[in-house]
Parts: C-alpha cells; structure tokens; sequence
C-alpha cells in the first residue's frame, strides 16, 4: 500500500517537499484542513516562518488536531522553521508563538547570526552517509535554528563541521519525530526524505 504523507501547507517551501515526496514514490497530500490531516500516514512541516505558521495553525483550525495527532504518534519531520514548531522550547521567539511540544529539544531561531544568515556545508547524517560509500549530505542553512539542548530520548543525528558554528546540532530524532534545520528539499538529495519515508513505513 502506497504512504500517504501530508505537508503542511499554510505557508513556507510546501511546493519543494511536495515534489521531493512525489520523487521518493510515495502520495504527497499538501494539508490545510483537518479532514486532509485524518488520512495521512505521516506530515512534514517545511521551512518557512514559524511565528507566521503558528498563527495560521490557529487561523485553520489545525493547531488542535495536529496537536492530538502528534501526541498519538503520528511520524513527523520539520525542516528548519518546522524544526522549531515541533520543539519543546523554542527562543528568541515571539511571546504569542504556539509550538507543537512534539520533540524534547530546545531551539534557538535564526541562531547562525547576521554573518552567516544563510549557508551551505556538507555534513555526515546519521543513518544516511555512514552506508558504504554514502556522499556527505550538502546542507543548505536559510536563517536557520539550532537545537541549544536535547532531552534524554533525543538522537543527535548531524553536527555541522566546519566553520564558527562547529559542533552546532542540526539534525535530530526522537521516536517518529525528525527535525533538520537545513532544507533537504532544496538540493535534490532525496535521502532525508527517503529516512522520513522509512520511519513512516515502520512506524
Ligand atoms: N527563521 C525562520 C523562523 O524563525 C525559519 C527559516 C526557515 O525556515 N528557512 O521561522
């Protein structure tokens, strides 16, 4: 049976997760109401800006629902502004900004700083370039969070490598939820996906 993975489409890069989906085989459905969020198997919160998201959460009459669904497990990958919506703390955020407490880390926003607001760097994931003879994963960083803490349940997945931000956490896993503060959507490199699809299909 086909997987059916729902993108939240309220606001940020939908179009990019939707087609990288489509191209790992399986039923990309965007979500903008809760009867669309019922029948999927698995929902990706894309990049984006997260206080905007979070309004329309409420806007939509999704916060609730995704919210529940979430707790009861439904896998969940958030790639940048969707990595700080499904964290536990979130700062330098707005006071009024609702998250989805799905993931025990906490996340700082747009933490690279003005000289590097966006970037790009290879880094090795978890689970993905440690196969034989895996490329590295080139990451692309746009005002991007870092996780500052993981809680006990927390897999840390990518460090970045080089440059001042050496050590910074990138990519996480906590049971079926998986974060990235980079876009895997953007560079044609299936593999995060690809993972996010696996969890999904085992979860
Ligand atoms: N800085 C954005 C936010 O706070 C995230 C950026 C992104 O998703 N590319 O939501």
């Amino acid at each position: 049976m086909t997987l059916t993975i729902g993108v939240l489409a309220l606001q940020g890069d939908v179009r990019e997760h939707l087609g990288a989906l489509e191209s790992s085989g399986v039923q990309p459905i965007p979500v903008r109401r809760p009867a669309e969020l019922e029948v999927v198997d698995g929902i990706v919160i894309p990049g984006g800006e997260s206080t905007a998201m979070s309004r329309l959460l409420g806007v939509f009459d999704l916060y609730d629902p995704l919210v529940s669904r979430l707790r009861a497990g439904l896998p969940a990958y958030g790639s940048c502004a969707g990595m700080i919506l499904l964290a536990s703390k979130i700062l330098d955020t707005r006071a009024d900004a609702r998250h989805l407490d799905a993931l025990d880390i906490t996340v700082r926003r747009n933490a690279f700083g003005r000289q590097t607001e966006s970037f790009e760097t290879n880094l090795q994931f978890a689970g993905i370039t440690d196969d034989d003879g895996a490329e590295p994963m080139h990451a692309v960083f746009i005002r991007a969070p870092w996780v500052e803490e993981t809680g006990p349940g927390v897999e840390v997945l990518a460090t970045v490598e080089s440059g001042p931000a050496t050590g910074r956490v990138v990519a996480v896993r906590q049971e079926n939820v998986l974060a990235t503060s980079f876009h895997p959507e953007v560079t044609g490199d299936l593999r995060v996906h690809q993972f996010f699809i696996d969890m999904v299909a085992t979860a």
